[in-house]
């Protein structure tokens, strides 16, 4: 089927500018002034509307089993989430799997879990939890299967140790690969955690107190010359929550660093950790790492500003709320992470634009960046003859957060009562529509897996 957009502001790479977009056999075809509609086209008007390519979300935890605890939105759920929020494509982050398994083997699993239910495009990022000579090898595997960026941790208990990490550096610096790094020191939050909870104190602000900027800071200095060591592979620290943590990046970058990659994500951005200490209502925010203090939501804004920051992604990862709240007595028992693939394209936007910040530069870290950096781009993350249709219409309109407006299957959302001054209105995946009027007239399974390829060297 072909379709017309008309009437729109396309937000191009320097900024908003008029004109329609056609599209052909799920791809963008020709952008221009007063295309002439043929017969048989599907006209779409997208009068007062800005027009985006559909945002690419790198960090998602869609379905992802800690044993104890089950994420709430699945698939499905998580999808409908992200395209009601303007989100086109997911790169899944997955859960550690069972002692000594295989990267095949978890990516296999997910597969069962994404097919026939996602009503977005997907990928995931492949997830080193121990190495060995087979694992390396299944690197190679994974990324000539489409598979080219791979997880690794520093902290929790599949945590790699430093040698491991740098095997696995030296081993994507061969390949091309991306690493994507949670770095935070383990050790010093072990200690820390005990310490607080061994006197007594529990509450859920002693999840942020446990967890120190420091703890981020050093960790991310220490990958960085572990990168050195290995030749610096393409190395993406994924939610960047700290002013020090960010300094670490941009000294790096300064004398010479190459490769090297920063996310964040908008409750970075947007809540601090005076959250915590709102009662029992604390535990609603756990996650890690924790909400900071008002001078590193400032940091991470300018980072943004100036480049320093990449990504904007989300880190997805919903818990119900009676089953955060198992962490009232004792923070270390409520699982960690929130919702936020729906809020993540409005919130910014919002957010960004009151700071001055042109919206062409959030579009960049909400979409064509990321798409860059995993191998996306341009069939993602842009609005080029070529690239898929993948299309948001936002119409500046303003509406606040609710449950009652949200499609997650969370019971809460942590950012209720935040003001939107932008609408997500309609959405087409590959020309086709699965948001009209802020309604969702998709269908489950009609997300495609995602191959990728190595990043693009950039002109
Ligand atoms: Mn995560």
């Amino acid at each position: 089927m072909n379709t017309l957009i008309k009437n729109g502001t396309i937000i191009g790479q320097s900024g908003g500018f008029e004109a329609d977009i056609f599209i052909s056999n799920g791809v963008i075809a020709a952008i221009g002034m007063d295309l002439p509609p043929a017969a048989g086209f599907k006209v779409i008007d997208a009068q007062g509307g800005l027009i985006l390519p559909g945002g690419v979300d790198v960090h998602t935890h869609m379905d992802l089993d800690l044993g104890n605890f089950r994420v709430a939105d699945d698939f499905y759920t998580g999808t409908v989430a992200a395209v009601m929020g303007g989100t086109t494509t997911i790169v899944d982050h997955l859960a550690f799997g069972p002692e000594g398994c295989s990267l095949q083997s978890q990516i296999e699993h997910y597969h069962t879990l994404a097919y026939g239910k996602a009503v977005i495009d997907y990928s995931f990022h492949g997830m080193i939890q121990h190495v060995n000579e087979d694992i390396l090898k299944e690197m190679e595997k994974l990324v000539s299967s489409g598979i080219p960026s791979f997880k690794i941790y520093m902290t929790y208990d599949n945590r790699l140790q430093d040698e491991e990490i740098l095997r696995v550096l030296i081993k994507a610096k061969n390949l091309g690969a991306v690493i994507a790094v949670h770095a935070e020191n383990d050790g010093a939050i072990r200690y820390l955690r005990q310490h607080y909870a061994g006197a007594g104190k529990k509450d859920p602000v002693y999840h942020a107190l446990s967890r120190p900027d420091a703890a981020e800071a050093e960790a991310i200095n220490r990958m960085i010359y572990l990168s050195e060591m290995a030749g610096y592979p393409h190395l993406y620290f994924v939610h960047v929550s700290t002013k020090k943590g960010l300094e670490e990046i941009i000294l790096a970058r300064k004398r010479g660093a190459e490769n090297i990659y920063c996310e964040t994500c908008p409750q970075y951005l947007l809540l601090t950790e005076e959250m915590y200490r709102a009662g029992d209502e604390g535990c609603k925010y756990i996650m890690a790492p924790p909400l900071r203090k008002r001078e590193d939501v400032e940091a991470l804004w300018r980072g943004i500003e100036n480049g320093d920051v990449d990504v904007i992604a989300t880190d997805h990862c919903p818990f119900l709320l009676e089953e955060k709240l198992q962490g009232r007595e004792d923070f270390r028992m409520a699982p960690g992470g929130v919702a936020g693939v729906e809020e993540r394209i409005e919130l910014i936007l919002t957010e960004g634009t009151r700071r001055g910040i042109p919206i062409q530069l959030l579009v960049d870290k909400l979409s064509t960046r990321p798409a860059e950096i995993f191998g996306l781009y341009p069939r993602k993350g842009a609005l080029t003859v070529g690239a898929d249709a993948d299309i948001l219409i936002l119409q500046k309109k303003k509406r606040t957060i609710s449950l009652d407006n949200r499609h997650s299957a969370c019971d809460y959302t942590i950012y209720r009562g935040f003001e939107v001054e932008y609408t997500v209105d309609r959405v087409l995946q590959r020309g086709k529509l699965l948001v009209e009027d802020g309604r969702f007239i998709g269908n489950k399974g009609e997300g495609a897996f995602l191959k990728r390829s190595i990043i693009a060297a950039k002109g």
